[in-house]
């Protein structure tokens, strides 16, 4: 049975594709946006492959407060003082890899321009 995963993200889990690591442990990656859209710019990846927000189950929750309490701790490690995070979601939520993840963007020397 071929068991080699054909996701992205998983790949990079996986070691399978290099990334410029900046965190792991047992419950999820961080590395480096390949096409950073700020000065700090993580995804914050689950090892395990859940599409996104939609398929999130009741199982997740220990891995959902383990990865949102670690933003601020990598921001902190990035010497950020303050960071946005977004989600896509979707398709039409502009998600183009379907492995959930959260975007970690900062180090603007002035405020971003907020929605
Ligand atoms: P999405 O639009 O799905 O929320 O974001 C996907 C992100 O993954 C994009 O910001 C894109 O630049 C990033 N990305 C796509 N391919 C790679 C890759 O091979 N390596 C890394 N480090 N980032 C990637
Ligand atoms: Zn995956």
């Amino acid at each position: 049975m071929n068991t080699e995963p054909t996701c992205l993200f998983c790949k990079i889990v996986a070691g399978q594709i290099p990334a410029d690591l900046v965190h792991t442990d047992e419950h999820v990656v961080v590395f480096k946006d390949i096409n950073p859209k700020a000065p700090i710019h993580l995804l914050v990846v689950p090892r395990e492959h859940i599409e996104n927000l939609f398929t999130i189950e009741n199982q997740h929750d220990q891995l959902m407060a383990h990865l949102m309490k670690l933003l601020p701790i990598l921001a902190k490690k990035m010497g950020l003082d303050g960071f946005r995070t977004i989600i896509n979601t979707g398709k039409s939520g502009g998600q183009e890899v379907f492995h959930l993840h959260v975007h970690l963007l900062g180090g603007w020397n002035t405020s971003p321009q907020l929605f």
